[in-house]
Order: structure tokens, then C-alpha cells, then sequence
């Protein structure tokens, strides 16, 4: 029997920032017991006819959700359903129901779904957060599938009360994408990592999420409220009033200091002393320049170009990728955006990747490597941002390099890129700017060298800290030491402002640290110049910065050096008086 209990706390990992106060909604994935006929031979055309109607409804409905999600502007979440639209449409999935219907004469539910549970099977039993991941998004469209199947209106998160905190033992992509206006209030599952589809998604919305969380003690209590802080990571289950009135004035707090900052989109991120920061965004796509300019971003600091497109069976040709380069550039009008060439393979493959899917994908052929070894769709995508970029002002990065050779070979890939480009007669830029990743702790150890042979750095902290301290980064368990205030994750960035400094360029951070203000004042203090952050993160940011002196930063960046662990780090963030939440 359930039990109606006292205020109780619970942690998890806070992936999508904001409070929310609700009524618990328990959302679990149903599992039908579809019965097993047998379909007469005449009957096996009509049956197998039944089946791809109903992929074809699960295929509208996807995309009215598309047209939906691009009007809320939560373009990483169009992108996801592509890859759902990509799975119905898959040709082997697709005939190999068909053929079992026919051979085994029995009803197209009953074969789709037994189906459907053997792919899911065989994409847990592999080790990587990528199939792991792709067994949500089977579960997500199969449930679909079988209830247009089984004539039933899909269950959905668009259909539940107004005001919701959903707990869900794990969320698929297109359940959060459904969300309408204020049904769901936030999330809270046992599985999911930061980086899971949902949670992007949710990000990409704004709603609080908390992931990785113990469901043992939810299971036998019947809570009647509860309070998410995504901030910090904390669930309250039927809080005293004392608790739930003082998160009702830290949520109305919130509230209105979110308000305020969208209406400072004007403003220079500069802190109180005159020191002038680059606040700049992070796109994944070509309709996200409006919200770019929307919140004041003094540029694009890094443009995922693999985004665009990794539910494609091939990599787009160079006039295909110059269609869409010069479409961003000119959008720009005149600002700069920092090209990333494709960061494919780690939990990013292609579908003609997957089948050579290698264990340990995040260690093995991905990003720079990949596309040294593939010249030429390494030259095919150089060739297109060159073209581009005589329409404004781009510069070109490379990911995940690990030391000085790869750099010099990627730079020789521009060079003749450039002089074909020239000889077939297009018009090329004399210099374009050419910047390098620091994600790994190679490339920090030897960032002199690095900085010697290019025009800028950029920390990707989110590979950096997964790399540093043998972390996934999409499986963010207690058991993950995924640290960002580690302090070798600290020392790493500020002796890669060091070297930089010697050689006279600026520093980026483009990780998701630089989207969280408690990280600001420490980045800021150690030397970084630039931090460029997902757009709906600019207003908070740039708060952020206008409230800090370069001089106060600067002594909190010393302090922070001397620190042994990283809860001490977290303490000394937190207790800074700038820290916002
Ligand atoms: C990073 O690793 O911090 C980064 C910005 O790159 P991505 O998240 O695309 O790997
Ligand atoms: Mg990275």
C-alpha cells in the first residue's frame, strides 16, 4: 500500500536550470497486452496495408510537432524528430515486419511490437550512450505505431493536467516535444545524462529537468506536491508550507529577474570596472540567427555544423553545404560566427557509421581524426565555408585536436582547399581566421604550440571534463565523477589562457559551463575572453558579467587556484556574492 509521507528530499543531476512547483504526474510508458491473432491469407495485404498507414499517421503527426516546436523556436528539438522521422522511414525495420506478417500470418500489432522490443533488446545490450540512447526513441515512435495500430489515441504529454510535474522513469525526445504551454512544468526521471535528446529538448524549451534519480522511495509514496529546483539538483516531496512559501518567493524572484534581463539585450557585456567581454552564441541551426540577434550576441562562437546533418544517410555535397553556410553568413549581417567543421563519431554518428561502431566511440575515430582521415569531405566542407565566407566575417575551428600535427595537417587541408577553389575560378578570402578546440588534456598541456599556429582557442569543456577525469558525459550517474570544478579541470583552463597569453590570442569557452552564471566570475577571473552560450542562456550571462569587477574576479580565480577538491570549488562559486542562483 501507498503511503502519504512528510517533506522529503531527494538529489538527482540538475540538466535543464529553473524552479517549479506542481502536482506530481506519474507518466508511464504503456505497456499494452496486444493480443496475438492469426491473419487469414487473403486478409495479409490489408493487414500489412494496416501497418504502413499507421506509420504514415505516426509520420504526420511527427512533423505537425515539427511545425509546432519551430513556431516555440526549439530548433534543437526539430532536429530530433527528423532522426524519429528517420527510424519510421528506416527501409529494413519497415520490411521486416512486413515479411513476418506474411510469414508468420499474425496480426501486424503483435509483430511490430514483438519487433520493435527485439531492436530495443539488442540496442541496450551494446555498451555506448549513442544506441542507448536510440533504444528511447524506438520505444517513443513504437508506442505510437501500436497505438494507431491498436486504434487508440496516443498517449501523450500533451493531454495531461495543467500544472504537472512529470516523473517518468525515462523520457523519449517527441513525449517533451509535445509539451504545450504551461501542462508540464518539469521533469524528473531515474535514467538520461545532460546530453540525452529529451534533455536538449527540454532545454531548448525551458523546462526544469532533473535527471538520474533514485525512484525506489517515489514508488511507495503517494506525494501530493513537490518542488523541482533545477538549479541545484533537489526534488521536495509534499513540502511544509514553510518550504513551499519560500520557494514561491525564489521562484517569483526568478521569474521577474528573467523578465528584466530579456529587456537588456542592448547592453555590453562589460563588467562594472570597463572590461569588455565577447558574449557569443551557440547555434545548431540555421533559424536560430533570430534569437541570436533577438538577445544581443555579439557573434556565433561556435556553429555545430554536424547538426545540420546527422540523420542523413550522406554527408551533403559542397554546394548543398555552400546553400546553407551563405544563408547563416548573410544572416549574420556582418557579425562573426565561428564555423566548427563536423565533430562527427562519439555519441554523433552518421547512419552509414553505425555499422562500423566501435567500442569506446568517444577514444576512437571522431571529429579532427575522422576528417583527416576522410580528406575529402574534410576538403568538400572547407571548400564550402570558404565560399561562404566572402559573404561576412566567419572563421573556421577545429574539434577535438589533441596536439600540434593535426592542427598543421588540417591547416594544409584549408590551404588546398583554397588554391582549388582559386584555379576553378571562385572567389576566395585572402586570410580567413582559423581556431582550435581545447576538449582534450593534451591539447591544454601543449596549447603554446597550438597557439603559435592559429588566430584563436576555444574550450569545449563539456569533452575537457569528460576527457580530464574519465567521465561520460552522457551518463551522468552519482557513480560519474563529471566534475566541472575539478580542480584539474581548472588548472587545465587557466594554463591554456597562460600560453595563449605568450602568443598573443584570446581564449574561448563554448562548453556548457559558460551558459551557468556560477561558473562566470572563475572563467572571467582566469583570463578567458570570450564565452559563447546557447541563446536562451545570452541574457543571463551577460548579467552575469555587468555584475562583476575584473579586479574582484581576478583575486576569486587566485583564491579558487589554491583549492584541493571540487566541493571545494563548488562551495567558493556558490558563496560568491554575483553567484545568481
Ligand atoms: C564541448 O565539448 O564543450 C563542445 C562545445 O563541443 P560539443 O558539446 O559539441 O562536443
Ligand atoms: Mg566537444
Amino acid at each position: 500500500m501507498k503511503v502519504k509521507i512528510q517533506e522529503t528530499h531527494l538529489t538527482g543531476i540538475a540538466i535543464s536550470q529553473g524552479i517549479a512547483i506542481g502536482i506530481p504526474f506519474f507518466f508511464a510508458v504503456i505497456e499494452d497486452s496486444i493480443p496475438e491473432k492469426h491473419v487469414p491469407e487473403e486478409a495479409l495485404e490489408g493487414e500489412i496495408d494496416r501497418f504502413r498507414k499507421a506509420v504514415n499517421r505516426c509520420r504526420l503527426d511527427i512533423q505537425k510537432l515539427q511545425a509546432q516546436l519551430e513556431m516555440e523556436n526549439a530548433i534543437e528539438a526539430v532536429a530530433i524528430l527528423d532522426t524519429h522521422i528517420h527510424i519510421m522511414s528506416d527501409p529494413l525495420l519497415n520490411e521486416n515486419v512486413e515479411q513476418e506478417i506474411r510469414n508468420r500470418r499474425k496480426n501486424a500489432d503483435f509483430i511490430f511490437k514483438e519487433l520493435s522490443l527485439r531492436y530495443q533488446e539488442k540496442f541496450k545490450a551494446m555498451p555506448d550512450a549513442f544506441f542507448r540512447e536510440r533504444v528511447l526513441d524506438l520505444q517513443d515512435i513504437g508506442r505510437r505505431i501500436i497505438a494507431y495500430l491498436c486504434e487508440q489515441q496516443h498517449v501523450s504529454l500533451s493531454e495531461i493536467p495543467e500544472g504537472s510535474i512529470v516523473f517518468s522513469r525515462d523520457l523519449a525526445a517527441s513525449d517533451v516535444a509535445e509539451v504545450k504551454g504551461s501542462a508540464v512544468l518539469a521533469f524528473v526521471t531515474e535514467t538520461g545524462g545532460a546530453t540525452s535528446h529529451a534533455a536538449i529538448v527540454a532545454k531548448a524549451k525551458g523546462i526544469p529537468y532533473i535527471a538520474s534519480v533514485d525512484f525506489g522511495l517515489i514508488e511507495q509514496v503517494t506525494p501530493e506536491m513537490a518542488i523541482v529546483d533545477g538549479n541545484k539538483g533537489v526534488i521536495i516531496l509534499n513540502p511544509a508550507i514553510s518550504t513551499l512559501e519560500m520557494y514561491e518567493g525564489r521562484k517569483q524572484e526568478q521569474n521577474q529577474f528573467y523578465h528584466a534581463l530579456e529587456k537588456t539585450s542592448f547592453l555590453q557585456p562589460e563588467t562594472v570596472d570597463g572590461h569588455q567581454m565577447r558574449l557569443s552564441a551557440n547555434i545548431e541551426m540555421v533559424n536560430e540567427i533570430e534569437m541570436v540577434h533577438r538577445y544581443g550576441a555579439g557573434g556565433v562562437g561556435l556553429f555545430r555544423s554536424e547538426y545540420l546533418f546527422l540523420s542523413q544517410q550522406d554527408f551533403p555535397s559542397e554546394e548543398e553545404q555552400f546553400a546553407i553556410y551563405k544563408s547563416i553568413v548573410k544572416k549574420m549581417n556582418g557579425l562573426p560566427i565561428v564555423i566548427r567543421t563536423f565533430d562527427v563519431g562519439g555519441d554523433k554518428l552518421m547512419p552509414q557509421q553505425q555499422a562500423s561502431y566501435k567500442r569506446n566511440p568517444y577514444l576512437g575515430c571522431r571529429a579532427i581524426r575522422f576528417l583527416l582521415q576522410e580528406k575529402e569531405i574534410f576538403k568538400t566542407q572547407l571548400r564550402a565555408i570558404l565560399r561562404a565566407s566572402i559573404y561576412g566575417n566567419v572563421k573556421i575551428m577545429f574539434p577535438m585536436v589533441i596536439g600540434i600535427s593535426e592542427l598543421l595537417e588540417a591547416k594544409k587541408m584549408v590551404e588546398e582547399s583554397k588554391q582549388e577553389l582559386k584555379k576553378s575560378g571562385k572567389k576566395v578570402p585572402e586570410k580567413i581566421k582559423i581556431g582550435c578546440m581545447i576538449e582534450v588534456p593534451s591539447a591544454a598541456v601543449v596549447a603554446d604550440l597550438l597557439a603559435q599556429e592559429c588566430d584563436f582557442l576555444s574550450i569545449g569543456t563539456n569533452d575537457l571534463v569528460q576527457y580530464t577525469l574519465a567521465a561520460d558525459r552522457g551518463n551522468q550517474s552519482s557513480s560519474v565523477q563529471y566534475l566541472p570544478t575539478h580542480p584539474a579541470v581548472i588548472r587545465l583552463i587557466k594554463l591554456v589562457v597562460t600560453h595563449a597569453n605568450r602568443f598573443g590570442i584570446p581564449v574561448a569557452v563554448c562548453g556548457e559551463i559558460a551558459a551557468d552564471p556560477k561558473f562566470t566570475p572563475l572563467l572571467m577571473g582566469l583570463g578567458i575572453s570570450e564565452l559563447s552560450v546557447t541563446s536562451r542562456s545570452l541574457p543571463i550571462i551577460k548579467n552575469a558579467i555587468r555584475n562583476v569587477s575584473i579586479l574582484e574576479v581576478s583575486q576569486l580565480a587566485d583564491r579558487i587556484l589554491t583549492l584541493k577538491t571540487p566541493e571545494e570549488v563548488e562551495e567558493c562559486l556558490l558563496a560568491y556574492p554575483n553567484s545568481i542562483i
